[in-house]
């Protein structure tokens, strides 16, 4: 028994050992890919349901190491929020976004008209994004009114006041605002009105069973209400069915995203799919 004891306590030690490894390496990976441009944006388009028109576009990092394939934010970013990481990576999918974005403008592409672009917490807090975001835009010649920024609950609950001062910055720079993963944080539904949030984002989980849970379908419908008495418009993410976009429409929602309509493409699939629907 004792043996056994020692030997499962070397295999947890050496299973340690071997997952701290991991985590290093992909830690002096993520910051080699910086430097060696390893990363890409993809864009999934969003759609308003009423009329059918691309709206805006949601980017989203993908990391291309070599030989190793595509690997997904799920596997990374957790990662470079606690190495502190994102602060440049997410800085460099702002100015890639805006880049694209002018880029279309300049071609004559009107759709997506705005590109959505995720903020971090950390990101929120350990820099002044405010002074990130206005220089950004004022280097790539990408106009505010075409960028929106999405926070989660997490952030604008860590510290409410100074949350406030600076969404109230951004918004007065004309930068759209959204609430991604609407309903999954510990939210006081008491900030939605004091802060000047444009939108929200109803969260994937909600609506994968839309049409089939009674519950998932009445905070779908709860949240489309409270967007809407509050002035803001609701868009619906992870739409992969033809059902969950009617349930959708007949709610009333604004906007969708999901495999549906499409999955996160390199930009110039995303104007392949604008012209094939003859979209301008
Ligand atoms: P998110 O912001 O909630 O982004 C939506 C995720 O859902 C994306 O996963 C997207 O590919 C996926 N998705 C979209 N439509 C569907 C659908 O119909 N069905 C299913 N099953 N999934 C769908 P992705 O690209 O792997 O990103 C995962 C998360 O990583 C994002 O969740 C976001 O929290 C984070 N992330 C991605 N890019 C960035 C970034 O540039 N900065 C930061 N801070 N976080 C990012
Ligand atoms: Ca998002
Ligand atoms: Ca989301
Ligand atoms: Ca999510």
């Amino acid at each position: 028994a004792k043996d056994a004891g020692r030997n499962n306590f070397q295999f947890y030690a050496h299973d340690m050992n071997s997952r701290a490894l991991d985590r290093l390496k992909l830690e002096s990976g993520l910051r080699r890919a910086l430097e060696r441009d390893e990363f890409v944006v993809h864009y999934q388009p969003q759609m308003e349901i009423a009329s059918g028109e691309i709206i805006g576009a949601e980017a989203l990092l993908r990391w291309q190491a070599p030989g190793q394939g595509m690997i997904f934010p799920g596997d990374f970013i957790s990662i470079a929020e606690e190495a502190g990481l994102i602060v440049p990576m997410g800085e460099w999918v702002l100015r890639t976004a805006c880049t694209q974005k002018k880029a279309w403008h300049d071609a004559g592409m009107r759709a997506p008209m705005k590109i959505a672009v995720n903020l971090s917490a950390r990101q929120f807090k350990h820099q002044d994004i405010v002074k990130v975001v206005s220089r950004v835009l004022e280097q790539t010649g990408c106009r505010p009114e075409w960028l929106e920024l999405e926070i989660t609950e997490s952030v604008v609950m860590d510290n409410p006041e100074a949350a406030a001062r600076t969404l109230q910055k951004l918004s007065d720079m004309g930068v759209h605002l959204s609430i991604d993963d609407f309903g999954t944080g510990y939210s006081s539904l008491n900030y939605l009105k004091r802060f000047p949030i444009n939108s929200l984002k109803i969260d994937r989980s909600f609506v994968r069973d839309i049409t089939t849970d009674v519950d998932d379908a009445a905070i779908a419908r709860a949240v489309i209400a409270l967007a809407h008495s509050l002035k803001m418009t609701v868009i619906a993410e992870g739409v992969e069915s033809a059902e969950q976009l009617s349930f959708l429409r007949e709610q009333q929602c604004d906007q969708m995203q999901g495999y549906y309509l499409s999955r996160p493409v390199p930009a110039p699939e995303l104007e392949k799919l604008l012209n094939a629907t003859s979209q301008k």
